[in-house]
């Protein structure tokens, strides 16, 4: 885009103007404001016009090409920017920094001075449109660099790397992520092993990473790609120099507004480097704005069980398999009333603890409100107009801020008063309050009680949205101001006045005084009206300023003065406005910390009460959660399960118990179960609800079952289901060992690992040999609580001859060739899969049944040493076992077989006759 000085095409002062700044933002789309509107030249303009499907015009030429250019209206700017910043992109916002007229009187060549004043991308959001109330924004620095020391034991704790754990990269690495949610000022900063490193990025779900420019290449840059792309994540590369633990201190302490870090805890170089490069693409973006920043939340080692990527996947914590957020867990637990409140819970499910008393504080406060519910409904009632103050104070704080978040604070430091009332009410009647929601009360007591009284004070009820509306401002809370406000509205009287004065002057009726930003006030007639105006006696008076097709405009020296009594008395007042909102939003900032403290603690009180609400409505009960190494989960449910079958009328849910503890009594016969049973039967749900009651109990949640003990899990492993990645490279067998690989070189005997149908990709033999020894593994060496669902009936054998395995099954029932599913998981095991059963019932069409039975018939009767080629010349080709004219021996075969079956003893006339019937279709369906 290089000036020329062919003079047909010469470069215009504005798009020279224009090509600097776009220079200077080559890797966003430039919105640069003109007038009402954002106008996009040259190749920005043709991205965006795709983009967002606007008409492509063209403005001028340059080198002899007309420019493409086109253009989004200001009013509706956030609409664009959200389908831009969704498609992927980043923008500029270059705005006018000086009025037109400003401008004006430097040359009428003179250029509006334009700045870019921000850069939107998917991690830098604040608007309330662009974001989802429910969800973090998260933008994440990723730094990587070489383990120096390999935590002790690293039992329970991250940076256990494993051979083809799973994540990008080699081992002996460490990686340090710094996290912040400008839209809430949520601020966290972790390190851990490399091989932890998906399962950390799908925790927090950022939507943009600022990684090295250095990384964005080779293996490990298409690893982290592979993953941004499951996220749904941007990847930023920054300059590596960006990196660097001595700027990331500095500009913390800056950022932290202290002198030392200690009080915040210790940081590792790794994760100082990391903070630097999130604070300076911070600044880099919001230019001379810097939003609200958390005190940074450290996520210890040993505090929170370590989920892998896979399990989390697989587990559909936060969203279903299909992105849905309804069919997760999050989606059926999540009662709270506030985005902040929804937020937190989020927030809890993807980091279960591991400290007991923590745990057992969280279970209190639930537990006080199950029993006080006349104060939770209460608090709900009030939590359900509960503003958020954390995303309105992050609005301010980066000056795109309003009155409206002004108005936010207010609402939320009353509503503050009246619950710290409610909780301390409850407190007299219960005689004391739980430790912590004995915390809310004294976070929420903390709040400044001038600020509210001058909120209170100074805003009106209905506030607008923009400060430079005007109008927010209460009366009496500023005399100067009311006495200007007071001196415009009657200059507007004045206004009417000398209409209706020069209407009876002129004697023409229709004459009006208008407005517009060029002309200022003026005086409008009709084309016919305004000759008599051009002429004496009037024409000395009424001064000519304009003739359009059918109106003239004329001013008088009466109404100039008058306009500029209004024009300044209005102006006035407004500066004025505009100060208090200054003045008003710096004591909100002032008082960050506090308001900031006070919105989390209302977060958390939305969760303890939708976890209390939850319990009640979905008869949960209190875990009891310690150090040993129990399993007893009795009458466990799946509650994600049990809602769809509740919402589709399709009966009840059957509770499981899952005990994986050996002991004396009959249900205590080892720490790992090996699960047969038919397909459909409901083994996957098993598995998976038992994992689920542990994230819950160990997020402080009651959970779905009749009773549960659940010694601390520090690691949670589950493999359910297979999916490729074809990104990286992996078909789905080798994505399914990569996460077995992980799970065996990492698990001990606290972990929890659930294992659905390993070694399914690969030939019988190969599979059930892994299978095999991954059990064997398991049990000697992991020694974890593990559960193991499998179709290889074999691998009973083998639970039956280790000491802490055992054998169960999910129980059915059969019923003139139909399978009944009982869903109940008993010890035993099962004598088949009952596949081709369920695959009727899929649908699949008879003729496959019933060629699919006669296969298995001679598979099971098979000699184990006959090859596939003698079984072929057993089993006639498909076509070729039709004999000609209609009736086959298929179909004798299983009128046979179905015949056999019948226990006629035991049958009542009726049942009989039935059988009949149905004897009699099935030969007229065999033709
Ligand atoms: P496959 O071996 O074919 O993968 P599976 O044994 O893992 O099957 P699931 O997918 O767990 O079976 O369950 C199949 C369906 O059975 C579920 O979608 C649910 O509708 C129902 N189901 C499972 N468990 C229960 C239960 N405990 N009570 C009631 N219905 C259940």
């Amino acid at each position: 885009m290089a000036t020329t000085k062919n003079s047909k095409s010469r470069t215009t002062p504005m798009m020279a103007q224009f090509m600097e700044i776009k220079a200077a933002n080559m890797d966003c789309l430039l919105f640069y404001r003109m007038g009402d509107f954002y106008e996009l030249f040259f190749e920005d303009a043709e991205t965006a016009s795709r983009a967002l499907g606007i008409t492509l015009t063209t403005r001028g030429s340059h080198m002899g090409k007309p420019i493409p250019m086109c253009g989004v209206p200001v009013r509706a700017a956030d609409d664009y920017l959200q389908k831009l910043i969704k498609a992927g992109f980043k923008i500029a916002v270059c705005e006018q920094m000086e009025d037109p007229s400003e401008a004006k009187k430097r040359g009428h060549k003179a250029v509006v001075r334009r700045d870019v004043v921000r850069l939107v991308t998917p991690g830098t959001l604040t608007e309330e449109n662009l974001l989802d109330n429910r969800r973090n924004n998260f933008l994440t620095a990723l730094c990587r660099g070489r383990r120096r020391t390999v935590p002790a034991g690293a039992k329970g704790g991250r940076g256990k790397d494993g051979p083809g754990a799973g994540a990008v990269g080699g081992s002996g690495e460490n990686i340090a992520l710094a996290s912040l949610d400008i839209s809430t000022g949520d601020f966290e900063i972790c390190q851990f092993g490399i091989s932890d490193l998906a399962g950390e990025l799908i925790r927090l779900a950022p939507s943009e990473i600022i990684i090295s420019d250095r990384e964005d290449s080779g293996e490990e840059g298409q690893g982290l790609l592979a993953i941004a792309n499951q996220i749904g994540a941007v990847l930023s590369p920054q300059p590596a120099i960006a990196f660097d633990a001595r700027s990331g201190q500095t500009a913390l302490k800056k950022h932290l507004k202290v002198e030392a870090l200690e009080g915040f805890g210790h940081f590792s170089p790794l994760e100082l480097a990391a903070v630097a490069a999130l604070l300076r693409y911070v600044e880099l973006t919001q230019i001379d704005r810097f939003p609200v920043l958390g005190v940074p939340k450290r996520r210890s080692d040993k505090g929170e069980m370590v989920i892998d990527a896979a399990t989390r996947i697989n587990l559909e914590l936060l969203s279903s398999l299909k992105g849905e957020r309804r069919y997760s867990l999050l989606g059926a637990l999540d009662l709270t009333m506030t985005g902040a409140g929804s937020r937190e819970l989020a927030a809890r499910l993807s980091a279960p603890l591991m400290e007991v008393p923590v745990i057992e504080q969280r279970l209190d406060a639930v537990d006080y409100l199950l029993g006080d519910h006349g104060l939770r409904d209460d608090l709900r009632r009030q939590l359900k107009t509960a503003p958020d103050m954390a995303r309105a104070m992050a609005r301010l704080s980066v000056g795109r801020g309003g009155p409206r978040d002004l108005g936010l604070v207010l609402k939320g430091l009353l509503l503050a008063g009246s619950i710290v009332a409610s909780l301390r009410q409850s407190q007299t009647r219960n005689i004391g309050l739980p430790d912590l929601l004995e915390k809310i009360v004294q976070r929420l007591g903390a709040l400044d009680e001038s600020l509210l009284d001058q909120l209170s004070r100074a805003l009106v009820d209905e506030l607008p949205v923009l400060a430079r509306e005007g109008g927010f401002v209460r009366e009496g809370y500023r005399p100067e101001l009311d006495e200007l406000r007071r001196l415009r509205d009657e200059s507007r009287q004045i206004m009417a006045a000398l209409q209706a004065e020069y209407a009876e002057e002129t004697g023409i009726r229709n004459l009006k005084i208008k407005y517009n930003n060029v002309l200022g006030y003026f005086i409008e007639v009709t084309a016919i009206n305004g000759d008599r105006l051009l002429q004496a006696p009037f024409s000395e008076k009424y001064v000519h300023r304009q003739t359009l097709s059918n109106a003239v405009r004329f001013v008088t020296e009466q109404l100039s003065k008058a306009e500029q009594k209004i024009t300044t008395a209005g102006e006035r007042a407004l500066a004025i406005e505009l100060e208090l909102f200054a003045q008003l939003s710096r004591a909100v900032l002032e008082a960050e910390r506090t308001i900031g403290e006070a919105a989390r603690a209302l977060a958390r009180l939305d969760v303890y009460c939708a976890l209390s609400q939850l319990a009640e409505d979905c008869n949960l009960v209190r875990p009891q959660v310690d150090d040993s190494l129990a399993f007893a989960i009795e009458g466990g449910r799946h509650l994600v399960v049990e809602q769809a079958l509740a919402k589709d009328h399709q009966g009840p849910f059957i509770e499981n118990d899952c005990v994986l503890e050996e002991g004396e009594d009959d249900l205590r016969r080892g720490r790992l179960w090996v699960l047969t049973g038919p397909n459909m039967a409901g083994k996957s749900t098993f598995l998976r609800q038992n994992a689920l009651i542990v994230i819950m109990a160990q997020a402080g949640c009651f959970v779905p079952a009749q009773k549960a003990h659940i010694g601390l899990v520090n690691r949670l492993f589950s493999r359910v289901g297979a999916s490729d990645d074809l990104a990286r490279g992996r078909s789905t067998f080798m994505v399914e060992m990569v996460e077995t690989a992980g799970i065996l070189n990492q698990a001990d005997e606290r972990s929890l690992v659930i294992l659905d149908e390993i070694g399914r990709g690969t030939a019988t033999f190969d599979g059930l040999s892994i299978a095999w020894a991954t059990i064997e593994h398991l049990h000697e060496i992991n020694r974890s609580r593990a559960l193991f669902a499998t179709h290889y009936h074999e691998l009973t054998a083998l639970a039956d001859g280790l000491e802490r395995a055992a054998n169960v099954t999910v129980s059915v029932k059969e019923w003139k060739d139909e399978i009944i599913f009982m869903h109940k998981v008993v010890f035993g095991m099962a004598d088949r899969s009952y596949g081709i059963q369920v695959a009727r019932l899929a649908g699949l069409p008879e003729k496959v049944i019933i060629r699919a039975r006669e296969v298995l018939g001679l598979l099971e009767q098979a000699d184990d040493r006959k090859k596939p080629g003698d079984l072929v010349e057993e089993l006639p080709l498909f076509a070729a076992s039709r004999p000609p004219g209609g009736r086959n021996h298929e179909g004798e075969n299983i009128l046979e077989q179905t015949i056999e079956k019948l226990h006629l003893d035991e049958m009542s006339p009726r049942e009989a006759l039935e059988v009949l019937y149905d004897l009699k279709d099935l030969m007229k369906n065999r033709g």
